[in-house]
Formats: structure tokens, C-alpha cells, sequence
């Protein structure tokens, strides 16, 4: 299967499976968009919306947070990650939405980008979310979801995965796109522990084929003789060798032959691992 079938399948099983893929931000105009998009950076949207209603009702315009200082803004979202950084930013979006935009919050990303704490992630949300331009933010749940499934290849970082996806994903799906890919990885292909059982695209996924050619555990293997067992060499040592594979995961090996069919000892299980794409 090439990416682009794999694109298609994918896209077309999430939209049966996810019927609202829209920001779960809450907001009522691009002002408060900007802000609840700028204050999501490394925080869930269930934290950002619990105290965007007290931020949009004590400055209500673009205006009244240009007047305010981050000193004020602070105690209404100092529940947030980095709320020192993103009260500052606030401030200074609104700031320069005022001089350089003449108080209107721009719908071009190359613009967006010139506002504090706005990067490209949060530009192409904001545009495509807001204008309706045609963009495809990858954030952390995009990087992961794309690369597991093998939307992408050898992508290692964010703008990577944006242009192969662009490639192998129409334009006008691009914005839909974002959102299934990220509702996927929020609820299902989440970080940890994917939930691959529930999961309607486990046969166009790399990494689940990848989870499936692991070894299964092995029985009656005896910890007090060694930590690991090497089953290749047939005998249990303590301190193992690391090996990369072809697909750039560290692996344990057995110091004597080098071999990654190596086993824990006391459970049994693989220790093979399957590079699931965190970001950190
Ligand atoms: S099969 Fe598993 S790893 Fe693949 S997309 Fe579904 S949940 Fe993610």
C-alpha cells in the first residue's frame, strides 16, 4: 500500500469514526482563538478552556488586553503551562495586532507568525480554524499519529511531516485532516498505551504490522540465572549490549553475539521495542 492509499483509508475510516472533527478550544471569534491556541502550547484544551472564560471576560477585546500588563494577566492563567512566558505573549500578540494590524488579527500565516508566541503551529491553526485557509498544523498528536501509521517516512520533525503529508493528503482535506489526526491521537493513538483494539485502521498501520512480528513471551525461563535470555545463543546474562536497528530504535542484544532476540528473564516478554514516535 502506498501512502497516499494509506492517506485515503485513513482519512475516510476516521471521518465514520470521529463525526465533529473540530477544535475542542472554546471560542467565539478570532480574538479568542488566538489567545486559547496561543495558551494550548504544551497544555490540553480541557485545562486552556477552563480558564479562558475569566481571561475573554476580564479583557473582551484586543484593545483591552493591548492596555493590560502581563502582571495582570498572569493571575487569570497561571493554572496553565508556562503562564509567565504566555502572559507576556498575550500582551504582546495584542500589542502588535493593534500597531502593525490595525487591531485586527490577521489571517495570513507569514503574519500570524510575526505576533508574540505565535509559531507556526499556531499560525496554521489559527488560519485555517479561523480563515478557512488552507492549512495542516501538525502538533504533537499529528507527528506521532502520522508517523505510526506511516503517513509519513523518516520524519523527524514537525514541518517534516507537514510536507509529506501535504503530499500524499488533497488541499481540501488538509484542514479536516488536522483535526481527525489529532482527535485519533488524543482518544485512540494516544502516547501511551495506543488503544489498537479499538482502532478501525490496524490493518494500514506500520506500527501496529511492526507489533505484530514481535515475539511472543517465552516460558519457564529461570531469573536467577541471568536478567536476560538470549535466545539465540541459547544462555542468560546480566549486563546486556544495546543495538540500533534499521528502523533508529536502541535495542538490548546479547553482549556475545550481538543478537536483539533477547528476553527479560523474570516476565518472559520481548524486549524488543517498537519506535512509537513520543515527542518528549
Ligand atoms: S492501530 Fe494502534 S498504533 Fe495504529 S493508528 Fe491505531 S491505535 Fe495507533
Amino acid at each position: 500500500m502506498n501512502r497516499t492509499e494509506r492517506a485515503r483509508i485513513t482519512l475516510d475510516r476516521l471521518r465514520d469514526n470521529i463525526p465533529s472533527p473540530e477544535t475542542e478550544l472554546r471560542y467565539r471569534n478570532e480574538y479568542e482563538l488566538i489567545i486559547a491556541v496561543i495558551l494550548s502550547a504544551q497544555c490540553t484544551d480541557a485545562r486552556v478552556n477552563m480558564v479562558t472564560p475569566d481571561l475573554f471576560e476580564a479583557f473582551p477585546t484586543l484593545e483591552d488586553l493591548a492596555a493590560a500588563t502581563p502582571e495582570q494577566v498572569y493571575p487569570l492563567i497561571k493554572s496553565v503551562t508556562y503562564p509567565n512566558n504566555k502572559s507576556k505573549h498575550l500582551v504582546g500578540m495584542a500589542q502588535t495586532a493593534l500597531d502593525a494590524f490595525g487591531g485586527q488579527i490577521p489571517s495570513g500565516v507569514k503574519d500570524l507568525m510575526k505576533l508574540p508566541g505565535v509559531g507556526r503551529k499556531t499560525a496554521q491553526v489559527v488560519a485555517s480554524v479561523a480563515f478557512d485557509v488552507d492549512a495542516l498544523p501538525v502538533d504533537t498528536h499529528v507527528f506521532r499519529v502520522a508517523n505510526r501509521i506511516g503517513l509519513v517516512k523518516d520524519a523527524t520533525t514537525p514541518h517534516a511531516v507537514e510536507r509529506q503529508l501535504k503530499r500524499v493528503i488533497p488541499k481540501a482535506d488538509w484542514g479536516e485532516a488536522h483535526h481527525l489526526l489529532i482527535l485519533h491521537g488524543r482518544y485512540t493513538c494516544t502516547a501511551r498505551n495506543p488503544k489498537c483494539d479499538a482502532c478501525p485502521l490496524t490493518d494500514a498501520c506500520v506500527y501496529y504490522e511492526r507489533l505484530q512480528k514481535l515475539p511472543d513471551p517465552l516460558d519457564a525461563l529461570d531469573p536467577k540465572k541471568g536478567r536476560y535470555y538470549c535466545k539465540t545463543r541459547d544462555h542468560y546474562f546480566d549486563d546486556p549490549a544495546t543495538h540500533v536497528d534499521r528502523y533508529d530504535v536502541e535495542q538490548i542484544a546479547c553482549p556475545r553475539c550481538g543478537s536483539m532476540n533477547v528476553f527479560d528473564a523474570k516476565t518472559g516478554a520481548t524486549t524488543k521495542q517498537v519506535k512509537d514516535f513520543r515527542v518528549n
